[in-house]
């Protein structure tokens, strides 16, 4: 007759805390166990602290799932940017958007400026924040955008899809203005905004101010309604100076507007 083993009470625990996803408690516990025995810790303490643990386990995961379904293409923070390389963004007001009182307000925020001179990286930052206080964001380059709402409207998902990005608390829409947008593109982008208007904030980036919107958009008329329902309640940024990826190169260098042309006459 073969004995039937049964799992020991330290085993049942382990199974308990894994069978509830405690894995770092579970991690913790045969160190808990020794300071118990030793008398280093008393049960409630030695509970405590593993369930601190545990606590702030599960907030870095949910930290990073947050910022995985946001889609940031990478992930930095107002602490990672040098003021002081580009000293034409006013940091007193990035900070006051750091606070998100604007989410608040639905107002939204206008990031204009030549490549490389941190418009992405502040509008990473900005969602970061809203990250941090558990708002649903979403961060999509605008060509993308416009592909994904136009597929949706061929196979009849539009509204749902226009949902999809309607209803995130923060829409960050990164890079307009880098390729023409066609007259459905605009329409499409135009429902979006109309439906987010004075209900949620929306930040956008683009190397071309509103002036210029109506290239963008192939006509005025269409520009102006984007840009009528952008600018109410709106925070312009417009950042003029040098790509931070040219930073290592001479200050009269390639890449500064004005700066000398490379052997290839490119600027
Ligand atoms: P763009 O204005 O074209 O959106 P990005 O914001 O993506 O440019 O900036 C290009 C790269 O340079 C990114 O890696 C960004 O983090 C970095 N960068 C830009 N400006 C700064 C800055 N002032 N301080 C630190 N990093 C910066
Ligand atoms: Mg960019």
């Amino acid at each position: 007759m073969v004995a039937v083993e049964e799992a020991s009470p330290y085993e049942r625990l382990r199974n308990n805390l894994a069978t509830l996803r405690l894995g770092e408690m579970s991690a913790m516990l045969p160190t808990y166990m020794d300071a118990v025995a030793d008398g280093s810790r008393d049960f409630t303490g030695a509970l405590l602290e593993m369930t601190e643990a545990e606590v702030a386990a599960k907030r870095r995961d949910d930290f990073a799932r947050r910022v995985r379904s946001a889609r940031f293409p990478y992930v930095k923070t107002l602490a990672d940017f040098d003021f002081g390389f580009q000293p034409s963004v006013p940091r007193a007001k990035v900070e006051e958007l750091a606070t998100l009182r604007f989410l608040e307000r639905a107002g939204n925020v206008l990031l204009v400026g030549s490549p490389g001179v941190g418009k992405t990286h502040i509008a990473v930052a900005l969602g970061v924040e809203a990250v941090c206080a558990r708002k649903e964001v979403r961060f999509v380059d605008c060509a993308r955008l416009i592909g994904d709402l136009t597929r949706a409207d061929r196979l009849g998902t539009l509204a749902k899809r226009t949902r999809y990005y309607a209803h995130a608390s923060l829409l960050v829409i990164d890079e307009v203005g880098y390729l023409g947008i066609d007259a459905s593109g605009a329409e499409l982008l135009f429902q979006l905004v109309s439906a987010r208007y004075e209900r949620r904030s929306t930040i956008l980036t683009t190397n071309v101010g509103i002036a210029g919107w109506a290239d963008v958009f192939g006509d005025p008329v269409r520009a102006s309604a984007i840009a009528d329902r952008l600018c109410h309640h709106c925070t312009m940024i417009r950042i003029t100076g040098r790509s931070y990826r040219m930073k290592d190169l001479p200050a009269d260098g390639p890449g500064r507007p004005g700066g000398k042309e490379d052997d290839d006459g490119r600027r």
